[in-house]
């Protein structure tokens, strides 16, 4: 008789106390923290690293990059190709500039190596595709992530910056 009564004891501690979970973190009492993505995008903090991308330069309409390949020989995981354009020899500039993003690991080292600073971290980390194909940024996609560039200071304001 006396196990009987401990067993119903026990069952009723038992729901005591998992009612007391379920009130501890009853939704109303304590901060949402969970996001409803896609429909609520989450704030990126300020630091913030994402792919590299190329954006443009407004006044010359074209990214900064002078082909000079050290990108693709820093990149540890060896997804970037650079080519030269040779048609003009006094205007460097690639030809062809693809990464394969599949592969990326966002390690921002061929960003840090570029001599031109022009390779600059994308603010976005919705880059899933349907094919492999589609992760290979090309020239194109990486201008058109990246953006364009502030432009550049009047010789006057650098004057009056440097002054301060
Ligand atoms: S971020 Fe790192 S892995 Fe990605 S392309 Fe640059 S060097 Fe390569
Ligand atoms: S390091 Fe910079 S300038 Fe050189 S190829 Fe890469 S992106 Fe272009």
């Amino acid at each position: 008789m006396s196990t009987i009564l401990n067993d119903i004891k026990n069952s009723f501690v038992s729901i005591i106390k998992g009612l007391k979970v379920t009130a501890v973190n009853w939704s109303v009492l304590r901060p949402c923290v969970t996001e409803l993505y896609p429909e609520q995008k989450p704030q990126l903090p300020e630091a913030y690293r994402g792919m590299p991308t190329l954006p443009v330069r407004p006044e010359t309409g074209r990214s900064d990059c002078i082909a000079c390949g050290a990108c693709a020989r820093m990149c540890p995981e060896q997804i970037i190709t650079v080519e030269v354009d040779k048609t003009d020899p006094k205007d460097r500039k690639p030809a062809k500039f693809t990464i394969d993003i599949s592969r990326c690991m966002f390690c921002g080292l061929c960003m840090e190596v570029c001599p031109k600073g022009c390779l600059k971290p994308a603010r976005t980390f919705e880059l899933a595709c349907l094919s492999r194909e589609g992760m290979i940024y090309d020239l194109e996609k990486l201008n058109k992530l990246g953006g364009e560039l502030p432009p550049l200071p009047e010789p006057d304001d650098e004057k009056s910056s440097s002054n301060k």
